[in-house]
């Protein structure tokens, strides 16, 4: 199409004026405000303007471009329109530390610690008793070492921050020993060299890929080196004829020479993992036990709190952490630390009542559990499409996060074949309803996963699967 009928296409499009003035989109004004029916018409009008200039159709496919705008396109438009950007979605992933869908869901009773800071005034820098400035730190550093056995502890905005901040305070301009194996990515562009860079320490690779050994470390320490960092690879596994230094080992060698040892953990258990049903990987008690100087870990992986970077360390190391000038750029804010210190508790407090935290209950829900859950779901969709192939099925959810990524937990799902529609067009459907709802696809068939859905999204699930369906009947 020339740019001269592009023209005269773009000059046939409604005036917003003349179609904010018909009496049914007068109707959407009444209903929900003027400005946002206005904003919708303008967002339609904007998209068929771009899609008329970018088209290379000739111009007898002039009547393909809808020069109209029907009422339910900006109905649709605004109902986009009303909600916001950042939502609510079910995760029918199976995978319970989702980054992509926010990592860890928080407790009741860490929402309520949240809603409170939000809402109202806090001691967040103030020492009430003695009544002047306090420090932020202070609501957690207890709980911290009371949990982990630790001297002391801080914490910053993620983990990432966390060994950032680590690095710069004690390696900066110096070196620092790791092992091939270990210099991992973490997806998200966290990446140890990366972060190593930024931080201003010098990276010294030792060893190989699949195996590191003592010596490796020892031949590697000189008057410059300033720390050895082990890095949990927690997102892949070297099978087969592999080793690497553990960590009592590489603290026994840094005791020796005189170098502090730092552990980045990334996904810290503060309950042994094999109570969890998962293969034993050490806690972080187990790490500071082992006379790890510094061992860092993530506040919504495993812990199941909120995005935080937790760093559990002996006294003068913490010491000169905190008064690291980068730890006021990466500081906690006040909403997450109401979060935390309510998720701590729960560890400290109410360890009977672990599983009140969400990633905890999701992580040893009972098979029988999650199977009475597919069948009460998928009994409520047979009554709503009684002509749907649905069935339940055993399949396994995943921890995600990064986190033992061989292990898979045997789990129950509804499994879903939507002819005559495609498993991808069902899927996309799924994921673009008004509550987004999250699914795995595997074999054609649509697989939701019951571990990770939410004990008050269950009874949504079966309306969700007929809605999907029922506009997918409707002629487009
Ligand atoms: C996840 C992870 C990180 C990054 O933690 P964030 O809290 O996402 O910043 C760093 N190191 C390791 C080993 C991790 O698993």
């Amino acid at each position: 199409m020339t740019e001269l009928n592009k023209n005269k296409l773009l000059r046939k499009l409604p005036s917003v004026d003349e179609i904010l003035n018909k009496p049914e989109i007068c109707r959407f004004s009444d209903k929900f405000s003027r400005t946002i029916t206005l904003r919708a018409v303008q967002s339609i009008l904007a998209e068929k303007r771009s899609s008329i200039m970018s088209t290379k159709e000739p111009v007898t496919c002039v009547t393909k471009f809808q020069l109209s705008i029907r009422p339910e396109e900006i109905e649709k438009k605004i109902n986009t329109l009303r909600q916001p950007s950042l939502k609510q979605v079910i995760n029918a992933t199976g995978i319970i530390v989702h980054t992509n869908l926010g990592r860890a869901p928080l407790s009741d009773a860490a929402v309520k610690a949240v809603c409170k800071a939000a809402s109202h005034y806090s001691n967040l820098e103030y020492d009430i008793n003695e009544g002047h400035r306090g420090l932020r730190y202070s609501h957690i550093t207890s709980l911290l070492k009371e949990l982990t056995g630790a001297e002391d502890g801080l914490v910053v905005n993620n983990n990432a921050a966390a060994v950032l901040l680590c690095l710069n305070t004690l390696a900066k301009d110096r070196q620092v020993i790791i092992s091939r194996g270990e210099l991992v990515e973490i997806g998200g562009s966290f990446r140890i060299p990366d972060i190593m860079n930024q931080s201003g320490a010098i990276l010294v690779e030792v060893g190989t890929t699949n195996r590191t050994h003592p010596s490796d470390y020892t031949r590697a320490i000189n008057d410059q080196t300033a720390l050895i960092l082990k890095v949990h690879r927690s997102n892949y596994k070297t099978v087969g004829f592999s080793s690497e230094v553990d960590l009592p080992e590489l603290n026994q060698l840094g005791r020796e020479n005189n170098i502090p040892v730092m552990f980045d953990m990334g996904s810290g258990n503060l309950v042994n993992a094999s109570l969890l049903g998962l293969s034993d990987e050490p806690t972080v008690q187990d790490a500071v036990k082992a006379g790890t100087d510094i061992t860092t870990f993530s506040g919504d992986k495993l812990l199941g709190g909120p995005q935080a970077g937790l760093i559990a360390g002996k006294n003068h190391f913490i010491s000169r952490i905190t008064e690291n000038p980068l730890t006021r750029a990466l500081r906690i804010d006040k909403l997450t630390l109401a979060a935390l210190e309510a998720t701590l508790r729960n560890y400290a407090l109410n360890p009977e009542d672990i599983d009140s935290i969400p990633v905890i209950r999701m992580l040893v829900m009972s098979e029988s559990l999650l199977k009475k859950r597919a069948r009460k779901i998928v009994k409520a969709i047979q009554g709503l499409i009684p002509s749907l192939n649905i069935s339940i099925d055993r399949d396994s959810s995943r921890v995600g996060g990064g986190a033992y990524p061989l292990h898979d937990i045997p789990t129950w799902v509804v499994s879903i074949d939507p002819t005559p529609l495609g498993v991808n067009e069902f899927e996309q459907l799924l994921r673009t309803a008004p509550i987004p709802l999250i699914a795995r696809i595997s074999k054609d068939r649509i697989i939701l996963d019951m571990r990770t859905i939410m004990p008050d999204e269950v009874s949504m699930i079966p309306g969700c699967i007929a809605e999907v369906t029922e506009s997918a009947k409707l002629p487009v």
